[in-house]
């Protein structure tokens, strides 16, 4: 069960001399804070530590105040054949990118810590649990086996994702909330991590919405009638904004309230999307993106897709159509 297998991913980290902590291509602050936060306790241990991600190419501006000791480095330089990794917040090695290659060659444990249903057990001792609401809750019960004393510098990365992951605690229980106030009596500032990770957006983003939502649509026969909004942010949309805003367009889509589904198709190159999936509480997203190829949760899910953006609609509804709700 989870309690033995954090127990051993605690003694086999107390043993390492170097460890490799990776995050999912287009990083949250769930999976980097859960990376830096056990990321930062082994470098104060003395263990040679780095934390890294294979796309894109730069760390989002909205998640530099989490790297506190400057343990990320470019996926360039994570050694070829890692002695010991930790896996964090991915739910299959394809959300890897270019660094799946490195949980085959490691040498040594692979320790996966996630919290998706749809986790497909690669590596060598899963610290999986679906239920909890961030893998941040995960990697807190992994340092609390391994003895770290919770400072401000960690609790900050913990508390970022689980800020995030509960979208700002409106999905957090009892159990979120009593670890938020404990990360909280650390000294975090709840505001100072919390707007630049939700709130915060360059003006060039007004500009943005406001021509992407004058092209929204609202299909109230989709998802056999519970109702799907979507939006498209081409290539040409984003122009001028960081992959943060385009990431927050989601947000406003699933306010309309006729629409049980909320969908974003975001142009990644040409003619490659990645789209953004949410339900407001009956239609189980994740199985529509995973009929696409994609996965998730239940209620926030997502897919990539070739094709023109009309196709990844059509295709979206076709399968919105294929599963129950
Ligand atoms: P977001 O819309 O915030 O990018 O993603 C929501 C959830 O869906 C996250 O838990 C993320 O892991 C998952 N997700 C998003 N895109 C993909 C994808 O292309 N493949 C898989 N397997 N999961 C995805
Ligand atoms: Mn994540
Ligand atoms: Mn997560």
């Amino acid at each position: 069960d989870l309690s033995t297998t954090i127990a051993e991913a605690a003694r086999l980290l107390a043993g390492a001399r170097d460890v490799t902590l990776l995050s999912h291509i287009n990083p949250d602050a769930d999976t980097l804070g859960s990376a830096l936060a056990v990321g930062l306790a082994l470098h104060r241990r003395g263990v040679a530590v780095r934390v890294a991600f294979g796309e894109p190419e730069t760390v989002p501006e909205s998640l530099k105040a989490l790297d506190t000791a400057g343990l990320l480095v470019h996926r360039d330089e994570v050694p070829q054949a890692p002695e010991f990794l930790v896996v964090m917040d991915t739910g299959s090695v394809q959300r890897l990118g270019p660094l799946g290659d490195r949980v085959t060659n490691c040498t040594g444990p692979v320790v996966v810590v996630d919290h998706h249903v749809s986790n497909t057990r690669y590596g060598t001792l899963h610290c999986v649990d679906s239920q909890a609401e961030a893998t941040a809750l995960i990697a807190l019960r992994l340092l609390d086996e391994m003895d770290v004393e919770i400072d401000e510098p960690i609790a900050r990365c913990l508390y970022a994702g689980l800020v995030t992951d509960t979208g700002g605690f409106r999905k957090a229980g009892p159990e979120a909330h009593k670890i938020a106030a404990r990360l909280l009596e650390t000294g975090v500032d709840a505001y100072a991590v919390t707007r630049p990770l939700m709130d915060s957006h360059p003006f060039a983003y007004l500009g943005m919405l406001s021509r992407v939502l004058a092209k929204a649509e609202l299909d109230q026969k989709a998802a056999h009638g519970l109702g799907l909004a979507h939006a498209v942010v081409s290539l040409d949309d984003a122009r001028e904004v960081r992959s943060e805003e385009v990431e927050s367009v989601i947000d406003v889509v699933r306010s309309a309230s006729e629409a049980e589904v909320a969908a974003v198709v975001k142009e990644l190159r040409p003619g490659f999307w990645s789209v953004s999936l949410r339900a407001v509480s009956r239609v189980d997203v994740r199985e529509v993106a995973q009929v696409l190829g994609g996965g998730g949760h239940r209620l926030a899910a997502g897919f990539t897709f070739d094709g023109t953006a009309e196709q990844v609609v059509a295709a979206l509804k076709g399968a919105l159509e294929r599963v129950e709700s």
